[in-house]
């Protein structure tokens, strides 16, 4: 018996005819161009990619925002000089263009003038026209699942390579940021990425291993230190990490102790020279790694291993 098939509705355009759809950015280049004329618009970007874009930029940047800049702006300067550069002095790791399905480009990169076509060629693409910024506390293996967990759920399971596809990935980023994950998980990861691109319907599944490909290719280290080392090296995936109280840094004071939701951590008093003292140490069995007591500790005591 032939299975029903799923209640996909009609699509139909505004009052049942043809609509062009377009986005408020396009919306807003119209008056422009009419006001201004076609060619003052165009004096400004790329040979191939012509006048200003609009990008969402947010992540680890001191200035997050909306932001519109001329076509051939450089990364540096999308990064450094408007959004500020990265809080804290940390380190740059990667940005992510064009939405959940874009990829993530590294340091190299900065240099290079944004436009349609470059994205492209670089293993990202312009997309919705988001710009995430990622600094050394980011784990790429933690974000390539971040956003398949976004694609799974957009994906509207009309045809089987995103349907199926997809999720297959998400299981294997799930295994590997879970300290589960073997070296065929990796193999598998880029034939399910080479199909799922290649035999898609529409551009969500074709792109929708951008963020694994380009983390793969830049990032590869790290997917091996969760695989082999059993480690994550950004310390975020919370199965590959533990909380640790340094006993040279703690001066006892017990306020973690205080704090801790699940009263893991516990306290130990001796004598030492004369002076009674006490020291306090994480049961890392017990601790649900919530974070509060680094944020508490005001000796920096406790950190992340
Ligand atoms: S590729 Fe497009 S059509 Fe196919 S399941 Fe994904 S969203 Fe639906
Ligand atoms: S808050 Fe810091 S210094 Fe105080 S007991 Fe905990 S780890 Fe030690
Ligand atoms: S991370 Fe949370 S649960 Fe673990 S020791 Fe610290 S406060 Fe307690």
């Amino acid at each position: 018996m032939p299975r029903p098939r799923p209640p996909f509705p009609a699509v139909k355009g505004l009052w049942g005819q043809p609509t062009i759809i377009n986005n408020v950015e396009t919306l807003a280049c119209v008056p422009y161009i009419l006001r201004e004329k076609a060619e003052t618009f165009a004096s400004v970007g790329t040979e191939k990619s012509k006048g200003t874009k609009v990008f969402a930029l947010g992540g680890k940047v001191n200035n997050v925002g909306l932001v519109e800049v001329p076509m051939g702006t450089t990364l540096r300067e999308l990064i450094y000089d408007i959004g500020g550069g990265i809080p804290g002095g940390k380190k740059f790791k990667a940005i992510q263009t064009g939405g959940p399905s874009g990829g993530c480009l590294t340091e190299e990169y900065l240099d290079e003038p944004i436009d349609f076509d470059n994205l492209v060629q670089k293993g990202s693409m312009m997309g919705s026209g988001g710009a995430i910024v990622m600094d050394e506390d980011n784990c790429m293996v933690d974000v390539a699942k971040f956003y398949m967990e976004f694609i799974c759920d957009e994906s509207c399971g009309k045809c089987s390579p995103c349907r199926i596809g997809t999720k297959r990935m998400l299981e294997i980023l799930t295994r590997i940021t879970e300290g589960n994950g073997t070296m065929e998980d990796l193999e598998a990861l880029e034939e399910l990425s080479h199909t799922v691109k290649n035999n898609s319907l529409c551009a969500l599944g074709q792109t929708a291993a951008n963020p694994i490909d380009s983390t793969l290719k830049h990032f590869r280290d790290e997917y091996l230190a969760h695989i082999v080392d059993k480690k994550c090296p950004a310390h975020v995936c919370k199965k590959l990490m533990e909380y640790y109280i340094d006993p040279d840094t703690c001066i006892g004071c017990g306020l973690c102790s205080k704090g801790c939701p699940a009263e893991c951590i516990t306290r130990t008093d001796y004598i030492a020279q004369g002076h009674k003292l006490a020291s306090f140490a994480i049961d890392p069995k017990k601790c649900v790694k919530c974070g509060a007591c680094i944020s508490t500790c005001r000796f920096k005591a406790i950190s992340k291993r």
